[in-house]
């Protein structure tokens, strides 16, 4: 973040103010890990503050300090509202384009808040009167310790604040085996330790909350799974009824589309899992080496992100899905080669 925006955040920041952080919708440790921390800092420095998410977020992610504060866009509209309308600065973390919230963006974007975006997502739009927009960022949480230490009071970092910052640092970097996983990166877990996170405790919390259903769920993905040995690619398929017949809870399917990428020589590797509520394809595709799939999500499937991990969605059948992917992988043969 540059010297002038960190001053001009400073002085806005000196009185108080009606803030709304938001992070993206269906969003994970890295967007309620930021948003809380942030959400406490401001809270402990004198202002309203409050976090607006446009809808729920897995269970795992419910022990954060400060979790039950949030209000969801979806369920809470008519407060969503009051807060947003009534908002004079506005923090979008973890996304970069307001699409990304779903239909929240129509009440935020007729705000006329100071708007200021914290993400580490390829493209950023360009909404906010304050981008702090970095690529080569682990994560969102590292950006926000960043954001707390330009502004001079990385001594105010509580263990709950930590807690939250460590939640998406780990997740975001895959348990810090990521590339984006910097030796700065290391500095900063070793400071949020220090000052309270609690890494085999986080840990746990996160990913040792399997039920007996969602490793069934996992062994079902896993089985439907289809290797292309000539694109270095794998997809693995996961229907309505599959989902239905293994009592599928959000985030059950949040980091199934990794096993694939597991596989020796796999470049490329996609999961695509029918919405529930929605007649759509939510698709998770993640790469190894120079091979963007934030990329070949923009530009065939609606969506985007980062380098090696991005999202996307299809309107078709899963049927038509697979055959569309397929047809494409053929124009890109010699780059996952
Ligand atoms: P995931 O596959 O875990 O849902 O998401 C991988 C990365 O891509 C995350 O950083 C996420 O924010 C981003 N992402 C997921 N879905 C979409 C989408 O539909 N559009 C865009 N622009 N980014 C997405
Ligand atoms: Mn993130």
């Amino acid at each position: 973040m540059n010297e002038v925006d960190i001053k001009a955040i400073k002085t806005l920041l000196q009185t108080p103010k009606n803030i709304v952080i938001i992070p993206h919708k269906n969003p994970d440790s890295d967007a309620i890990g930021s948003t809380l921390a942030l959400w406490h800092y401001l809270k402990n420095k004198g202002q309203e503050a409050i976090i607006v998410a446009p809808n729920d977020y897995p269970d795992f992610l419910k022990w954060m300090p400060g979790e039950t504060e949030i209000v969801k866009f979806d369920t809470q509209k008519e407060e969503a509202e009051k807060y947003i309308e009534a908002a004079n600065v506005i923090f979008t973390l973890d996304f970069n384009d307001l699409s990304r919230i779903g239909e929240m963006a129509s009440t935020v974007s007729k705000s006329d808040a100071t708007f200021i975006m914290i993400d580490h997502h390829q493209q950023p739009a360009e909404y906010a009167t304050y981008t702090y927009s970095d690529t080569s960022m682990s994560s969102t949480c590292e950006m926000v310790y960043n954001f707390i230490c330009f502004l001079e009071d990385e001594d105010d970092i509580t263990p709950e604040m930590a807690s939250c910052l460590y939640s998406g640092i780990m997740t975001d970097t895959g348990s810090f085996r990521f590339s984006a996983t910097t030796s700065t990166t290391h500095r900063v877990i070793a400071n949020l330790m220090d000052k309270g996170a609690n890494n085999s405790e986080i840990h746990n919390a996160i990913y040792d909350t399997n039920s007996p259903t969602k490793l069934q769920l996992l062994g079902c993905a896993l089985k439907n799974m289809v290797v292309l040995e000539a694109y270095n690619t794998v997809y693995i398929t996961l229907s309505k009824q599959e989902l239905l017949q293994y009592d599928f809870r959000k985030g059950d399917t949040e980091g199934f589309v990794n096993y694939g990428l597991s596989l020796k020589g796999i470049k490329f590797a996609a999961i695509f899992i029918e919405n529930l509520q929605e007649p759509y394809i939510k698709m998770s595709l993640r790469s190894k080496g120079d091979f963007s799939v934030n990329e070949f999500a923009r530009t065939h499937f609606n969506g985007g992100g980062h380098t090696n991990a991005a999202g996307g969605r299809s309107d078709d059948s899963m049927e038509d899905t697979v055959k569309k992917f397929k047809e494409i992988l053929t124009a890109y043969k010699n780059e996952l080669n």
